[in-house]
């Protein structure tokens, strides 16, 4: 192939969690090339600078080296040649998340935003990558997984791969190793599940029914006459530890972490709360493959990744998403509607627990997510709101109002096929733009037939909460605050240090908060007795609202007093339940949670 980048990448060393990435230029810049490696991965809003893992460099040009300059913390020049440059480098592999680059004897997994140097100016090249397998009998059995597509390798095998252009390059995260694998078809369309580390006795045939059922779900959602998947193949990858969780959505797969409980037993057939954790994150992630990889803020098209990308509209990429991955497990049947009111319920309780919510609208939060949502610190439930959980409560107050408005004839879904109609589905076929704000305002209006500017500045631009129990009575949903059952409550939510009890979070205006206690104290005594790490609820258990209790802590060693009156919990303890009675509302409930077929 003629002008084409080209990259070839060894797991030259796994002990040492270092890659070896070989980067040919037929035809460099005559005036110095440039290369860099971004400073951040699309769908984690975070600068993470992934070039500080670049730990070693040089370039040569016809059989000698060639000088290097570097421009800026991720940016190199190489010194003008007229001819093919070959740029050589190694790349420190040890974040085990799914946003950057991983490597040892057991496996290897890299997204292309750690290891492959952009070109600058050969961006709109064809990309090919040859991927080598580490030398030694231990590495026989390893196989590859990607969606990326092959050029000259078998799938699953090593060999080269092919992007049509370096933002396609690094959409495609690969994994390699000794997965488990199972295929399963959805509309037509392979889907892999591939599962890294040891997991005994997984369940890959249960995994592959329900995810089958998830999958057609959304595909049916967003082209319903057709049902058309938008990608050629997809592959969910998913690495099993002791503790994780976590996902990167991609345009043809994604990247999971998961803990290993979570995942399904051979012979067991119970829902677990950790399972369908797991589904609902496989689900979310799925819907990622419409919502914000083809339909995108106008700022991700193209995406600048040498710098932060403001957009106020995470609230719909994410929130909306985070509304339908759930509200996708019961719509194919994979957990009952019963089970989905109670995950609405936790959502709804955990956004009121925090009074960041009236300070942060989730527009702002979308805006600061570089330097707020994703660089908490101990008083964020008291400073911002999360432009997932509130904006999943959009979601419903949107889908919910467009019912009502529209006596049932349209829902949040026609807003999103409508969105995707006129600004996904052609995305990656010559269509490429995005949404602004004030498109996707009037695509939400267009559809509910109703001015929603009111509902807009309260909810999205505001910070009130929208008014679900007002919007639930028509689905036949009720809406009880069990808070006055609770137990008094120090306003707080603590966390285990060895045999400690720290303050992990104090709540705004809760009682411990009043009495003038801090995130970082460590509990040592109420009333006296002695507080550990699991004893806290107990030892108030004994006091009611009202009472005042002495607590003892220590904050930076130092023995503190305190006199706290207790109260009740603050946060509403909110629980949803769906009635039988009246029939209309149980018929109006049915074409919400109902799948897309049987809405039909
Ligand atoms: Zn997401």
């Amino acid at each position: 192939m003629k002008n084409v980048i080209q990259y070839t990448l060894s797991a030259k060393d796994p002990a040492a969690h270092l890659f070896e990435v070989t980067l040919v230029v037929s035809a460099p810049d005559p005036q110095g090339q440039v290369f860099s490696l971004p400073a951040w991965i699309p769908g984690s809003y975070m600068i993470r600078e992934f070039a500080r893992n670049i730990v070693r460099i040089e370039a040569e040009h016809g059989g000698a080296r060639l000088p290097l300059r570097k421009l800026d913390k991720h940016t190199w020049q190489a010194a003008p040649c007229r001819s093919k440059l070959v740029v050589r480098y190694e790349v420190y592999a040890w974040d085990l998340s799914v946003r950057a680059a991983h490597l040892d004897q057991t496996h290897g997994f890299f997204n292309g935003t750690s290891v492959f140097l952009r070109v600058h100016g050969a961006e709109q090249l064809p990309h090919v990558v040859d991927l080598r397998r580490p030398d030694g009998d231990a590495y026989k059995t390893w196989r590859v997984a990607t969606a990326l597509p092959e050029l000259k390798a078998k799938r699953y095998g090593f060999g080269t791969y092919v992007a049509g252009d370096y933002d396609e390059l690094i959409d495609h995260p690969v994994e390699m190793g000794t997965f488990a694998l199972a295929t399963f078809s959805a509309h037509g369309v392979a889907h892999d599940i591939v599962i890294t580390g040891r997991v005994p006795n997984l369940d890959m045939t249960r995994l592959c029914t329900d995810l089958k059922k998830i999958c057609e779900a959304q595909i049916a959602l967003f082209e319903p006459k057709t049902r058309r998947a938008p990608m050629q193949r997809y592959l969910f990858m998913t690495l099993a530890v002791g503790d994780g969780y976590g996902g990167l959505e991609h345009r043809a797969s994604t990247a999971l972490i998961c803990s290993r409980a979570d995942l399904p037993v051979k012979g067991r057939k119970e829902m677990s709360d950790g399972y369908r954790t797991y589904l609902g994150l496989c689900s979310h992630e799925y819907f990622h493959t419409w919502n914000v990889k083809r339909i995108k803020p106008a700022v991700f098209a193209p995406y600048a990744l040498d710098r932060e990308a403001y957009t106020p509209l995470l609230w719909l990429f994410e929130g909306l998403t985070s509304y339908y991955d759930d509200l996708m497990l019961v719509r194919s049947g994979v957990i009952a509607e019963a089970d989905y009111f109670k995950l609405v319920a936790k959502n709804i309780n955990m956004v009121l627990r925090g009074s960041g919510r009236t300070k942060q609208s989730v527009a702002e939060s979308s805006f600061d997510a570089w330097t707020k949502y994703y660089r908490q610190d101990e008083n964020a439930p008291n400073a911002i709101v999360s432009y997932y959980t509130k904006g999943s409560l959009i979601g419903l107050a949107l889908d919910l109002t467009i019912r009502v408005e529209t006596r049932g004839k349209r829902s949040l879904d026609d807003a999103m096929r409508l969105l995707w109609q006129r600004y996904g589905r052609d995305f990656y076929e010559g269509g490429a733009r995005g949404v602004s704000d004030a498109e996707a305002e009037a695509v939400f209006e267009e559809v509910a037939g109703v001015k929603l500017k009111r509902f807009f500045d309260r909810y999205v631009r505001g910070t009130e909460d929208p008014p679900l129990a007002k919007l639930l009575q028509p689905f036949g949903v009720d809406w009880r605050d069990e808070r006055k059952n609770a137990k008094p409550d120090l306003g707080v939510r603590t966390r285990r240090e060895g045999g400690d009890c720290k303050l992990a979070n104090v709540y705004e205006g809760g009682p411990a908060h009043r009495a003038g206690l801090s995130a970082g104290d460590v509990l040592v005594a109420v009333d006296g007795l002695r507080v550990t790490a699991s004893n806290l609820d107990v030892l108030l258990g004994r006091y009611a609202s009202g009472d005042t209790v002495e607590l003892h802590a220590f904050r930076r060693d130092e023995l503190m007093r305190f006199e706290v009156e207790l109260q009740l919990d603050a946060a509403p303890k909110v629980v949803l339940t769906p009635q039988p009675k009246p029939a209309t509302a149980a018929r109006l409930r049915a074409a919400w949670l109902g799948s897309a077929e049987k809405a039909r």
